[in-house]
């Protein structure tokens, strides 16, 4: 690869989750007569991820319609995500206690509902993977041998387990591999799965943006009372929460002390109830 693709295929993934929290904070706007303008005040600013994140959202003005007479201007914005600040000299975000995320919204095409249709309904998408290019990514992936064992548990239970397929995806042995030509619709297929079982990220905003109920890893890194959402089961382990931009042990040891039994039961109990 080179490194401009390396780059850009950085880029590509930067705040896929953070344009989900978005569409939380324009739900209802186009309700009340508005649309919302993430920007400075002047300038409506979008990153790489939120044209398709916001398509089709009738709550969210796109670059352009600025002086549109709807318009309702809220900072959240890349470089200010609000729920955290860059806390320079300790190289580690700090956490906006005060922010809670509301679920998002996703608003599919047609295209995108029959390539889910085709999947079907009622399994359980995992996904083990933290992108790796992230400088905090150690501090969030729990071990993938654990998530391979949840997914044999389930599927022993008799749940279809499935994973979505990217390039850069961890494969878990023989779990279902579904490609999907694009973020959007591995959100679509989300949308009809029993569960989600997976890290806090970009797959855990569309599962509540989707409705779907999930077991959502969080570790010591990020306080699920800021990016975790009340219809999940949020597991954590100390509430310490580092926000180290760089490999920590503290979070390591918080991951490792996060069990599989504790993830299994979590989605065994949705899955039975
Ligand atoms: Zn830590």
């Amino acid at each position: 690869m080179t490194p401009n693709a390396a780059r850009e295929g950085r880029e590509a993934k930067i705040g896929i989750g953070d344009n989900v929290i978005a569409t939380g904070l324009a739900r209802g706007a186009a309700a009340r007569g508005k649309r919302i303008a993430f920007g400075d005040g002047k300038r409506i600013i979008w990153d790489h991820n939120s044209e398709p994140i916001f398509r089709g959202n009738p709550n969210i003005a796109p670059p352009g319609s600025e002086r549109d007479s709807d318009i309702e201007w809220n900072p959240f914005r890349k470089g200010n995500r609000l729920y955290n600040e860059h806390d320079v000299p300790g190289n580690r975000w700090r956490w906006n206690m005060n922010w809670r995320c509301t679920p998002g919204e996703l608003f599919f095409s047609g295209e995108e509902l029959v390539f889910a249709r085709k999947v079907g309904a009622g399994f359980v998408v995992i996904e083990p993977h933290i992108e790796a290019w992230k400088s905090c990514a150690p501090n969030k992936q729990w071990p993938r041998d654990r998530f391979a064992e949840v997914a044999r548990r389930l599927k022993k239970d008799g749940a279809r387990v499935v994973q979505f397929s990217y390039p850069n995806a961890m494969p878990l042995p023989d779990v279902e591999s579904i490609a999907t030509p694009s973020f959007r619709h591995a959100a679509a297929v989300l949308a009809n799965a029993a569960l989600y079982v997976g890290p806090e990220g970009g797959l855990h905003h569309a599962a509540a943006a989707v409705g779907v109920k999930g077991v959502v890893i969080f570790g010591s890194w990020i306080p699920p009372e800021v990016t975790g959402y009340d219809m999940h089961v949020n597991i954590g382990s100390d509430t310490r929460y580092c926000g180290s931009l760089s490999a920590c042990p503290h979070c390591r040891r918080a991951l490792d002390a996060i069990t599989v039994e504790q993830v299994y039961e979590a989605a065994a109990s949705i899955l039975g109830g």
